[in-house]
């Protein structure tokens, strides 16, 4: 027979085990809630909607803040309008004359001319005179005369981009301006998951203006999954969605700066051979890579390009894939695709090639 006392003992030590077990249970849960909880932060950055989701760490906001600061740092850098950034700099200095760049500018040019060669000039940084011709996305945009395009179109050329990553030096060796406008935005979702990676966040996902890459192991073991933008219809309306596991969509579309002139739709993005914009019966271009540097290039690049171009392209590049919206209504999604993407709208025609 137990004593009275003996069995008081054995009673507290029993309740004693069980709250140490519920507590323990609640702190083990509440981590693991805390860990799947997103934390989301949106700003405007770069001329465009900035939206950084992460998971998996208690200082999350000090990190999210801190990727914004890097994509501030970036635009004060590479920005055609802030005086003092290195692209005004360069873009003001006399033809010939070397300048002093940052490390990230050396960098990102170095990127945009490489680029541009291995796109055959489809995608050219030195198209900045074009930019500022048009004024696409200004208040005042305007369908220029043949001459000032042809003036503008002078100069054109990324061979004449001269960058020495070593000096950290750029120079200019004809008369155009410099516009990192289709690569930088790529290059700073990059940074961002950089910054936040060494803070410790494990997963995540971050949107510069339709610049997206994600990164780590979403916390229901889940691919990421993300939606590509309907041209013709209200932002937040897909024509399909994709799973990736890892990596980066960049799209590029005639509806995201445009203007209609005399019932002409003008977008923002120029072919460098002719200095109008691109009409190769093409809508929207999403590129899926491994970096947002890759997917941004790449994707103002296939636009200009053209479909059969394109294709060629994407099929001859292992790591790269796209999805194509025509203006005749048809939805191309390349091969390697087939299994990710999914079609979720009735007014296109699906194809994978
Ligand atoms: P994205 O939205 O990434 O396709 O980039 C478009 C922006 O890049 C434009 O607003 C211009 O500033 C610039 N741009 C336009 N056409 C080209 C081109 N063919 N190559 C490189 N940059 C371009
Ligand atoms: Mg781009």
């Amino acid at each position: 027979m137990m004593s009275g006392r003996a069995r008081v003992l054995r009673l507290a030590a029993l309740t004693a085990l069980v709250i140490l077990i519920a507590t323990a249970a609640y702190f083990a849960r509440r981590a693991l809630t805390e860990k799947q909880q997103p934390y989301t932060q949106a700003g405007f950055a770069m001329g465009t909607f900035v939206r950084i989701t992460v998971y998996g760490n208690e200082s999350a906001k000090a990190a999210v803040d801190d990727g914004f600061r890097r994509i501030n740092e970036i635009e004060a850098l590479v920005s055609t309008t802030i005086q003092g950034s290195d692209v005004f700099k360069l873009n003001s200095a006399p033809i010939g004359v070397p300048v002093k760049v940052h490390q990230d500018t050396a960098y990102l040019m170095t990127s945009a001319v490489e680029f541009a060669r291995l796109t055959d000039g489809s995608f050219d940084p030195t198209v900045g005179r074009m930019v500022d011709l048009w004024g696409i996305g200004t208040e005042n945009p305007r369908v220029p005369s043949e001459e000032e395009i042809m003036q503008a179109l002078a100069g054109v050329g990324y061979q004449n981009l001269a960058v020495d990553s070593e000096r950290l030096e750029a120079m200019r060796l004809a008369d155009f301006f410099v516009d990192l406008g289709a690569i930088a935005k790529g290059y700073a979702c990059d940074q961002v998951v950089n910054v936040l990676r060494e803070e410790g966040i494990e997963a995540g996902v971050v949107d510069l203006g339709g610049n997206i890459r994600v990164f780590g192991v979403k916390p229901n073991g889940r691919d990421w999954r993300i939606g590509i933008q309907d041209p013709s219809a209200s932002r937040g309306s897909y024509i399909g969605t994709i799973d990736i596991a890892s990596g980066a969509v960049a799209t590029s579309g005639d509806y995201e700066r445009y203007f209609f002139r005399d019932g002409i739709l003008y977008h923002h993005i120029f072919d460098p051979s002719t200095g109008y914009p691109a009409r190769r019966g093409v809508r929207s271009v999403s590129v899926i890579a491994p970096t947002g540097m890759q997917a941004d290039a790449l994707s103002t690049a296939f636009f200009v390009m053209g479909v059969e171009d394109l294709f060629d392209c994407v099929n001859r590049w292992q790591e790269v894939e796209a999805i194509v919206v025509t203006s005749d209504r048809r939805v191309i999604v390349s091969s390697g695709l087939a299994d990710a993407f999914e079609a979720v709208s009735e007014d296109y025609t699906y194809e994978i090639r």
